[in-house]
Order: structure tokens, then sequence, then C-alpha cells
């Protein structure tokens, strides 16, 4: 019997890194999956490598989350393909990384379309089916940028709203048996930390031993640490958890 047996989550951004991570492990625990990302064909790919249980299903839904229409479409078809919807994770974001004199217009809007608007538009497509059955899980992933971060301004504005997002929302929806929190990680090894590697024209692997150790657990975390907390936070275990956002760093920013 797993914890999410008879459990939908719709998964944003999960065709790879910690998205992905988080779709695993929660089909491994007996959930249905909608994996929600830009690519029909990505997405699609990552559904079928999930791990499912007996009797889940997981299905592949293109959308870009910073588009009402397409975000509405895409939580009506993972009720309709998958019988309902119990756990939302906002996941999918971007970086555009750059100095505050060389950042552009389209930087800061890209960043904040996706993190901020993104889970604006999911939250209040997936509400609806939550409210009306007085249960439902949102977790949207913010990062340790939120506390400051050199070259991340859009990023970090956009991290550190996504804070603000989750304490409201779990105030307006906590009355309809609904819980909404928030993982800040640290460093995860992913593509998004290996692009950041490749700008700033470092090895990959250094790149993460120098922040390894930075870090007072002396390692980089990895998709699996976020959604071991993940698992937790959207279970029921954790219905008495709202509002909070959970560092899951290591402990880098002590
Ligand atoms: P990643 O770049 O490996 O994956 C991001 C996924 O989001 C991709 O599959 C991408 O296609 C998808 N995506 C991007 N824009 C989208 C859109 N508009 N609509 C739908 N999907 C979209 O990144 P990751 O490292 O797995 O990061 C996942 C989340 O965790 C992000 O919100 C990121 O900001 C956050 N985070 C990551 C780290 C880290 O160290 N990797 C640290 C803190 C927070």
């Amino acid at each position: 019997m797993g914890r999410y047996d008879g459990r939908v989550a719709a998964i944003t951004g999960a065709a790879r890194g910690i998205g992905f991570g988080i779709a695993a492990r929660l089909a491994e625990e007996g959930a249905s999956i909608a994996v929600v990302d830009l690519n029909a064909a990505a997405a699609a790919e990552a559904a079928g490598r999930l791990p499912l249980a007996k009797g889940a299903k997981a299905i592949g839904i293109a959308a870009d989350v910073s588009q009402g229409a397409a975000v509405d479409a895409a939580v009506a078809r993972v009720v309709e393909e998958l019988g309902g919807i119990h756990v939302l994770v906002n996941n999918a974001g971007v970086t555009r990384d750059s100095l505050l004199h060389k950042m552009t217009e389209d930087d800061w809007d890209l960043v904040m379309s996706v993190h901020l608007k993104g889970a604006f538009l999911m939250a209040r497509a997936s509400q609806r089916h939550f409210v009306a059955q007085r249960y439902g899980k949102i977790l949207t992933l913010s990062s340790t940028s939120a506390l400051g971060s050199r070259g991340q301004v859009n990023y970090s504005t956009a991290k550190m709203g996504l804070q603000g997002f989750t304490r409201s929302l779990g105030i307006e929806l906590g009355p309809f048996g609904v819980n909404v929190n928030a993982i800040a990680p640290g460093f995860i090894i992913s593509e998004m930390t290996d692009g950041a590697a490749r700008r700033l024209n470092v090895d990959a692997e250094e790149f993460r031993r120098t922040r390894a150790e930075k870090t007072p657990v002396r390692r980089v975390g990895t998709p699996e640490d976020v959604a071991a907390a993940a698992a937790f936070l959207c279970s029921d275990e954790a219905s008495y958890v709202t509002g909070q956002t959970l560092y899951v760093d290591g402990g880098f920013r002590l």
C-alpha cells in the first residue's frame, strides 16, 4: 500500500531533472502522473519511463505553463484522462542569469512568466477541483536563490515571490482541505546547474565540487533529495503543514 495509491499528480517541467525525480518518487508510491512540459515528445517519453505501481497510469501533456488557455486545457486533460487531480507540483523553471546592467526586458519577463505566472495559472486551474473535492496539495519549487544571488535578480525575485504565493494561498485554501507548501533547493545536479557551469566556462564536475566544499553536508544535492521532501509534503502525513518553505540545501544558506 503506497502513500499515493489512487492519487493523481500533475507535475510541471517533469520531462527531466527535479520534476522527473519527483514524478518517479510519487509514481513509486502509487500515484498516477501527468508530466506537463513544453515538448510533447519529451513529456511522453518521460511518462513512459516512470516506475508505475499496478493500476496507475502516466501521460505526457505539452503545455507552456505561462499560457492561460494551454494551462486550463492541460488540467482538463489530466482530470479527463487520469480521473481527477489531487496533487499539483509547480516545478517548471528557467534561468536567464546576468548582472542587472546586462539583463534584458526579455530576460526579466520570461523568468517572471514561467515561475510566477505559471504557478498562478496552474494553481488557479487546479484549485477548482481541489476545493470541490475538499482535498488537494500544491507544492511549488522556490530556491535558495530567493535569499539573494549575484547575477540572478530576476530569478531571485521570482523564487522569493513564490514563497509569498505559498503563504497567501495556504491561508486562502486551508479551509478547503488544501495544503500549499514550497521547497527551496540548494544546488541540485541537473541540466539547469550544468548549464550554469557552461555559461561560466567551468567544468560541470569542478562546479559541483566547489559548491560541495562550501556546503555543510559536503555534497551537492540530487533530484532524489528534493523528491523525498516532496513526497512527504504532498502526502497526508503533512496535512498539518501549510504555507511553509522547506529548504533542501545541505545547510548551504546557514
Ligand atoms: P531543468 O532545466 O533541468 O528542468 C526544467 C524543466 O522545466 C524542463 O523540462 C523544461 O522543459 C521545463 N520548462 C521550462 N519552461 C517551461 C514552461 N514555460 N512550461 C512548461 N515547462 C517548462 O531544471 P531543474 O534543475 O530540474 O529545476 C526544476 C525546478 O527547480 C525549477 O523551478 C528550478 O528553478 C528549481 N530549482 C533548481 C535548482 C537546481 O540546482 N537545479 C535549485 C533550486 C531550484
